[in-house]
């Protein structure tokens, strides 16, 4: 009955905020326009060279897989504060509010989630723990269940549960405390009734940012939950909609929101959400992450598609790849690659030539410093840029056995 790993590492740099991920930054708010014409930009409409097709051919990016786990078809949205709490109506209307609107509808199409329905509010009259783990969350969960302060929940009930500010959670192993190491994170308990085991899906939202930017932490949490709601628990096989394989794409964690943590959120109704991976979209290599924002639907997607995604190195190697530049319509200008890791004194980047258009390469060439570790993945984002403020990322990692 382990919380999510990934989830929490995810909710973490979600708390955290994009500085602390070394500066990988998806820029998809273009402060200008595009030209609406911008004839003569493709420099591949030479005379002599064959038509290229918008977009041209490239490689996709990864789908998450479902892993035969269940998902909530219908969710039941149950919020659960404590009286006192000053963000009460705002948690109640917020959870409410989010199964019926736009947002939800566009980031399940792809998962087979519908419309989520509020079950209802509970108020916690006893005062709030200062601290508890979440094994003490499970029990007092299961102990609510059976002492009728909570529903007999449905399966497809998914309690979320707001903690009041001066409530930090602990969860075990490596997982570390609310707002330290994570800013939210999902999971289920176990409760009984009449001598059967059953579990119940619960989001956790610690009160580690101001009010404005709660939503975008539990519209994360209660997509992942509703899509994966009984992550690794007590059912072998038990996972919903999660990539587990060893990927460029999932350093964050593998859940649906885990895949699009480094990306800027989308607003509805003066919410801050998050945004989610589309398995349509990836498949194709449009923008994976959605909804996309209205302002960056007006220029054609494009990006530079990393051919090997996962180089295998030794410390002091020099590894190379091919740049797959590609648009789904023409842009004003040529675009420009550049890399960014975490790892900054490990891998040195460079590209040959450093600019692209759709149909063109770019041979991209990482040094690995002799200092790289034996075991090591290092990560990091290809940031393709048409200017300094419109840009799309793709993953990649240099595997150091
Ligand atoms: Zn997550």
């Amino acid at each position: 009955m382990r919380a999510n790993l990934s989830s929490l590492l995810a909710s973490l740099l979600v708390s955290l905020g994009a500085a602390a991920c070394g500066g990988a930054v998806e820029v998809d708010a273009p402060l200008e326009p595009a030209p609406a014409s911008d004839a003569g930009a493709d420099a591949a409409a030479t005379p002599d060279a064959p038509e290229v097709p918008y977009p041209a051919p490239h490689p996709g990016m990864p789908e998450i897989p479902n892993n035969g786990g269940k998902v909530l078809t219908a969710p039941l949205i149950v919020t659960v504060t404590y009286a006192g709490d000053g963000l009460e109506s705002f948690a109640q209307q917020l959870d409410d509010w989010i199964g019926g609107s736009a947002w939800w509808k566009t980031v399940h199409a792809d998962y087979g989630v519908g419309a989520a329905t509020s079950g209802g509010h509970v108020v916690i009259a006893d005062p709030a723990p200062d601290a508890l783990t979440d094994t003490d969350l499970q029990r007092w969960i299961a102990a609510k269940i059976d002492d009728g302060t909570f529903a007999q929940p449905t399966d497809q009930t998914l309690l979320v549960i707001w903690l009041p500010p001066q409530t930090s959670i602990t969860l075990p192993g490596a997982g570390g405390r609310s707002c330290a190491s994570f800013g939210g994170y999902h999971s289920a308990a176990a409760y009984r009734v009449e001598g059967k085991l059953r579990q119940v899906s619960y989001a956790v939202i610690p009160r580690c940012s101001g009010r404005d930017s709660l939503p975008v932490t539990v519209s994360h949490e209660l997509t992942e939950a509703a899509t994966d709601p009984l992550p690794g628990t007590l059912l072998a096989g038990s996972s919903g909609w999660v990539l587990n394989d060893q990927s460029p794409w999932n350093p964050a964690g593998g859940e649906n929101a885990d895949m699009c943590e480094f990306v800027s959120p989308v607003t509805e109704n003066g919410y801050s959400l998050t945004r989610v991976w589309s398995n349509a979209n990836a498949k194709i290599g449009q923008q994976p992450c959605i909804p996309v924002p209205p302002e960056t639907a007006a220029i054609p997607y494009f990006n530079a598609a990393i051919t090997d995604e996962i180089l295998i190195a030794k410390p002091g190697d020099t590894v190379s790849t091919q740049l797959v530049c590609y648009s789904f319509g023409p842009l004003a200008g040529p675009l420009t690659v550049s890399a960014q890791t975490w790892s900054q004194g490990t891998l040195t980047f460079s590209f040959d030539p450093p600019t692209c258009t759709n149909g063109t390469n770019v041979t991209m060439t990482i040094q690995v410093g002799a200092s790289a570790t034996s075991g090591t993945d290092y990560h990091y984002s290809l940031l393709t840029q048409l200017d300094a403020n419109t840009g799309h990322l793709w993953r990649g990692m240099v595997a150091v056995p």
